[in-house]
């Protein structure tokens, strides 16, 4: 593959939208060494002053949210409500981390024997490496940007090439919030370029959202190079169906959670395991919600799903989806592309799905949705943990204690109960087995990337 140049196509109708030149060696270490100056000046900013650029960022996102949100709908096909959605809580988090900071970054005093004074100082590390996907391109590069900027490191953006436009428009906002120079820089580089960048002594720790692959690839790099690293990866999360279900409630936030971002959302829900006993009320119900969708040009107010982000995504779900049927899986809506311009493919339900199946085994990064019968709650149980994954999960009950003692059960960093997968501020964001490690947001997220320096005072 050329790694000179970017193309980028708008998904809703498969037309260029913009050539990039990506930035060569030289460039990208002027760069580097631009954002090494520009910290040691930062780190030593005193935390009101953070702060305060932090809530003009959000301010700046607030005051232009439809010219931030066109970009991604061009770039990767997001409908144009979730986009602004997007945009609005990027500006919301801001001010959650500027009303947060003094209290997540606060010294630690720990009493010991033989110290006046004992304490934990909490120290920024560095420039640190984020390498980003396109499916949030706002959101994703925020929730690491936002609370590492406040406690004193820099950015350095390796942004998805689908979404060149958004990434440079995230260097832009900083600039028109009113950041010094480099405190947050963009390289418009390929994948096959990131080595280097880790390898380079200016950065001092990496943080990945993708897929396994891309992973699996940054953190062995990171390995031999001793940089911490955090990686929030795929996932194919449970959303378990108990037989005492509120399913008037439970429906239309499973359907939610599965097809919002045209099905590209690593939380999303996409294992549905749902109990004999309200099975076929729930198929006969997402049968409903998917011939209510409003299909179509992701720019306009009314449409409620678009086009996924690129050819090869449609391929690899159209592969899932074939496979499974061919093996036994029913289909019960879609399973095939649209008859549109642009990367169409039909919001589609499978199923009597079983362990077997590409779409249970494997994460289904697009609109499907897999439906598998089980019998009781041990068998969802082991049905849920059945994966390499351990992102996120859901149960559905009305007996709240009994969502708990589920919940326990399931090897994954968050569960919801009653309620879909989502990142909420407050509370730590992150995976485990092949989801990745590390977490984010919270005052967990904040302290990933920094020092936890002891002072010992006698
Ligand atoms: P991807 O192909 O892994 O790309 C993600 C980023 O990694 C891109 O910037 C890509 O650059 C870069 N990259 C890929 N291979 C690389 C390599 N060998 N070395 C260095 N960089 C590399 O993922 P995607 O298709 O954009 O996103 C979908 C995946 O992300 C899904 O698996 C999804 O579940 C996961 N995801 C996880 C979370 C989470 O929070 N856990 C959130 C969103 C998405 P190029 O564009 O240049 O290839």
């Amino acid at each position: 593959a050329d790694n000179t140049k970017i193309v980028t196509v708008n998904p809703a109708t498969g037309e260029e939208i913009a050539h990039y030149d990506t930035y060569d060696f030289v460039q990208v270490n002027e760069i580097l060494a631009e954002v090494d100056s520009a910290w040691e000046i930062w780190k030593k900013e005193d935390l009101c002053h953070r702060r305060n650029l932090l809530r003009r960022l959000g301010e700046e996102f607030r005051s232009d949210r439809e010219y931030y949100a066109k970009q991604m709908t061009l770039e990767m096909g997001k409908i144009r409500r979730e986009a602004l959605a997007e945009i609005d809580k990027v500006a919301m988090y801001c001010d959650f981390y500027a009303d947060k900071a003094e209290e997540f970054l606060a010294d630690e005093h720990i009493p010991v024997a033989g110290a006046q004074k004992s304490y934990v100082r909490f120290e920024p590390l560095g420039p640190v490496l984020a390498v980003m996907p396109w499916n949030f391109p706002f959101w994703q590069v925020m929730r690491f940007a936002v609370p590492n900027t406040l406690a004193g490191n820099v950015t350095v953006l390796k942004h998805a090439a689908e979404v060149t436009g958004c990434a440079l428009l995230l260097e832009e906002a900083f600039k028109k919030a009113g950041f010094p120079e480099n405190i947050f820089r963009t390289l418009v580089i390929r994948g096959p370029q990131v080595k280097p960048v880790i390898e380079s002594s200016v950065i001092r720790g990496v943080t990945l959202t993708g897929s396994v692959g891309a992973g699996s690839s940054v953190a062995t790099i990171c390995g031999r190079s001793l940089k911490k690293s955090v990686m929030e990866l795929g996932g194919s999360d449970a959303f378990i169906v108990l037989e005492d279900v509120d399913m008037d409630a439970c429906a239309p936030i499973a359907f939610k959670s599965r097809f919002a971002n045209n099905g590209q959302v690593c939380i999303s829900a996409k294992r549905f395991l749902v109990h004999e006993d309200v099975y076929d009320a729930f198929v006969a119900e997402q049968k409903i919600l998917v011939e209510s969708l409003h299909i179509g040009d992701p720019l306009l107010e009314r449409t409620d799903y678009g086009p996924m982000s690129k050819l090869e995504s449609l391929e690899q779900i159209e592969r899932q989806v074939k496979e499974s049927i061919a093996l036994g899986a029913k289909l019960v809506a879609g399973g095939h592309r649209l008859d549109m311009s642009g990367f169409y493919y039909a919001p589609t339900i499978l199923a009597d799905v079983t362990p077997d199946m590409p779409v249970f085994r494997e994460e289904t990064f697009g609109p499907v949705m897999t439906i598998l019968k089980v019998k009781d709650e041990k068998e969802a149980v082991r049905l849920a943990n059945d994966s390499p994954f351990g992102l996120g999960g859901n149960v559905w009950t009305t007996d709240i204690e009994r969502g708990q003692r589920v919940a326990a059960q399931i090897e994954t960093g968050s569960v919801f109960v009653n309620s879909f997968t989502q990142s909420i501020p407050a509370l730590p964001f992150g995976g485990t087995k092949l989801s990745g490690y590390g977490r984010e947001m919270s005052s967990y997220g904040i302290k990933e990337f920094m020092n936890a320096k002891t002072i010992f005072v006698a």
